[in-house]
Order: structure tokens, then C-alpha cells, then sequence
């Protein structure tokens, strides 16, 4: 059993290396991702990708970083929650690898609703997942903090935990989203979002989505993300 797991494991991740990136992928099912992830998407009724995630998670999967454009609705957050998941898994990552993904959203509610996507796409998964968003009592957070692989964060709870919980540990960091670029700019996040991003190794994924491709979203881009992929799907008007 242990083997056949490790099989699979070594199996995908050549699978991802090798990924052609020239073909029109269509359904979720053509793409080299974990039974659990394929069960999980196919119980929540995702079989076909919409254009943005065609675009965005071949890349993804093969380790680039990505800048995605494309406006509200149109399927941004499978376009980085499975990438997420599925980099995680592949490193066989466990509750004792700890922290190994921070999804940052502008808001709470958007937050929520990433972790309820998460939730639902990834319940065949044993990795844990946590929202910092505060609004809860912060004690409680620090308690539970430690416990979690994926985090969805808002950027000021984020920070705050960064700088006064004992114990947070950032640098096994893998994956980095930073969801509605746009939007973390325009509610003025920004040096929040700097000092987040020095606290976190080099040496990772970034994945950043945004409706629109403004200056300060381009030039966020060019700080935190590395010989990104640019994948915009914005339509003539
Ligand atoms: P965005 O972040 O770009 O605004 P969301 O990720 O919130 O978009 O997705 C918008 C809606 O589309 C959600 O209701 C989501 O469940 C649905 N959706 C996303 N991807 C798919 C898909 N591949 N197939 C069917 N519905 C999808
Ligand atoms: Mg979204």
C-alpha cells in the first residue's frame, strides 16, 4: 500500500515536470493531479476547467510562477487552490512539515470563501487548513496557527502574527498566493504585503491573481514573484 503511495507520488511529479504545455487542456481530468484532488473536484461538480484555470495551472503545476488576469467570476480560485494542494501533496507533506502555503485575500469574506472552495476540493486531502483573518479572538488563532499546512490570510492578521506569535514559522513555505492583487493594493496593503513577503524564503511558488492589470499590481509582480508566467484573460470591449 505504502509503495503503491509512493508510486503514484513519483509518478505525478514527473508527470507535472514533463507537463506539455502546448496542448488545450480541457477537463481537470487530462491533468496529472492526485486521485484525491480528481475525487474531490469531481464531487464538487468541477469537470471542465474555465479559460483562466486551462491557462494557469499547467503552468502552475510545473513549479512556474504565475501572474493571472481575469475578472471576478471567472474561476480564479481553483486556478491556484489546486496548484496549492497538489505541490503540497506531491512533497507528501504532513501535519509535522507544518506550515507549507499562505493564500493572502484583501478581505474576510473573501477569505472565507476561498477556505470553503478549499474546504470542498480537498476533502479527500489530510492536509490542515486554517483561516487568520481576524474578527476571532487572537489568542485562539496563535493556538491553532502552528497546527496548519495551508493558511488563508488576511495581510494585517497575517503580519500581526508574523511579528507576536511565538512558534509561527514561515521559512518551510512552499506556495504563496496573493489573491485580488488589485484590490490587497487599492485598500493599501501594500508595505504590509513587503514586510510579509521578507519574512518568507526565496525559494518558493508565487502565485498572484488580480481582476486588473494596473502599474501597482506589475510592479508588485516584480518584487515578489521570479521569471513569471503572465496569463491574461481580459476580453475585448
Ligand atoms: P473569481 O475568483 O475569478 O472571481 P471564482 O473562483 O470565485 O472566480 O469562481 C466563480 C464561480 O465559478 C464560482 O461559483 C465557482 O464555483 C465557479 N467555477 C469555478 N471554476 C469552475 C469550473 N471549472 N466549472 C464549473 N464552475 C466553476
Ligand atoms: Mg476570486
Amino acid at each position: 500500500k505504502r509503495e503503491e503511495a509512493l508510486k503514484e507520488l513519483e509518478v505525478l511529479e514527473k508527470n507535472c515536470q514533463n507537463l506539455p504545455l502546448n496542448l488545450e487542456y480541457e477537463s481537470f481530468k487530462e491533468l496529472p493531479l492526485s486521485l484525491l484532488t480528481q475525487q474531490g473536484l469531481q464531487q464538487s461538480n468541477y469537470i471542465e476547467m474555465t479559460e483562466i484555470q486551462r491557462k494557469a495551472i499547467p503552468l502552475a503545476l510545473r513549479g512556474r510562477d504565475v501572474l493571472g488576469a481575469a475578472k471576478t467570476g471567472s474561476g480564479k480560485t481553483l486556478a491556484f487552490l489546486i496548484p496549492v494542494i497538489e505541490s503540497l501533496y506531491r512533497k507528501s507533506w504532513t501535519q509535522l512539515d507544518g506550515l507549507g502555503a499562505l493564500v493572502i485575500a484583501p478581505t474576510r469574506e473573501l477569505a472565507i470563501q476561498i477556505f470553503e472552495v478549499l474546504r470542498k476540493i480537498g476533502r479527500k486531502h489530510s492536509l490542515s487548513a486554517g483561516l487568520v483573518i481576524g474578527g476571532k479572538n487572537v489568542d485562539v488563532e496563535q493556538e491553532r496557527i502552528n497546527r496548519m499546512n495551508i493558511l488563508i490570510c488576511t495581510p494585517g492578521r497575517l503580519l500581526q502574527h508574523m511579528d507576536q506569535t511565538v512558534n509561527f514559522k514561515c521559512d518551510n513555505i512552499q506556495v504563496l498566493v496573493l489573491d485580488e492583487a488589485d484590490r490587497i493594493l487599492d485598500l493599501g496593503f501594500e508595505k504590509t504585503i513587503n514586510a510579509i513577503i521578507e519574512n518568507l524564503p526565496k525559494e518558493r511558488q508565487t502565485l498572484m491573481f488580480s481582476a486588473t492589470q494596473t502599474k501597482s499590481v506589475k510592479d508588485l509582480a516584480r518584487l515578489s514573484l521570479e521569471d513569471p508566467e503572465y496569463v491574461s484573460i481580459i476580453e475585448d470591449s
